[in-house]
């Protein structure tokens, strides 16, 4: 049973990583963006609430995102455990998420930061507008996502770093050098990768 959580600034490279992480350890990668977007795609009731903030580069409300992520924890693949990419990203997030883990007698195994230098990751937002279309990719828009998380989802890194759970990786490099990083540290706090004979 292994629960993670990737936190660190748009493009800093969560979702990449997270993918690979999920396959790896054989847990589902959830991320509320993604929960989003499908949901603005389908043109849901909550994609229909949802999609002015994401446009804004804004986070979507607390009350909004809790009730999704409530939902997701609850369905049964989680049961193996989970790893986590954009959520929390407010500390109301990291109450709720407290207290459902602790109404299930868990908590979080460790939290991988990704650390990227701010011009870094513009840049590369940059590239994946003009690959994905991702309509937040804009560029005053990307600077706004990361105002946003530098005031309100990077003072959670010392909260779990309080808590002793935090690993601090350095999210530049290829993308299999991360990847690498991120499972020799987590080796190191003993979550190892599944035997391969189970695999
Ligand atoms: P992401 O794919 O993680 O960059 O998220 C894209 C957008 O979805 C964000 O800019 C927010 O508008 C929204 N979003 C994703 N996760 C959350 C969250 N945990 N809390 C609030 N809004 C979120």
């Amino acid at each position: 049973m292994t629960r993670l959580l990737l936190i660190g600034p748009p493009g800093a490279g969560k979702g990449t990583q997270a993918v690979r992480l999920a396959e790896s350890y054989l847990i589902p990668a959830i991320s509320t963006g993604d929960i989003f977007r499908s949901n603005v795609r389908n043109e849901t009731e909550l994609g229909t609430k949802a999609k002015s903030y994401m446009d804004a580069g804004d986070n979507v409300p607390d009350s909004l995102t809790n009730a999704l992520i409530r939902d997701r924890l609850a369905e049964a693949d989680c049961e193996s455990g989970f790893l986590l990419d954009g959520y929390p990203r407010t500390t109301d997030q990291v109450r709720e998420l407290d207290e459902f883990l602790a109404g299930h007698g868990a908590e979080l195994d460790v939290v991988i930061e990704l650390v990227a230098d701010p011009d870094v990751v513009v840049e590369r937002l940059r590239k994946r507008a003009s690959e994905q279309a991702r309509s937040d990719d804009d560029e005053s828009v990307v600077r706004h996502r990361l105002e946003v998380y530098r005031e309100q989802t990077a003072p959670l890194v010392g909260v779990y770093e309080g808590r002793g759970v935090l690993i601090k990786i350095d999210a530049l490099g290829e993308i299999d050098d991360v990847t690498l990083r991120i499972t020799e540290a987590l080796a190191s706090r003993g979550i190892a990768l599944p035997d391969a004979a189970t695999r």
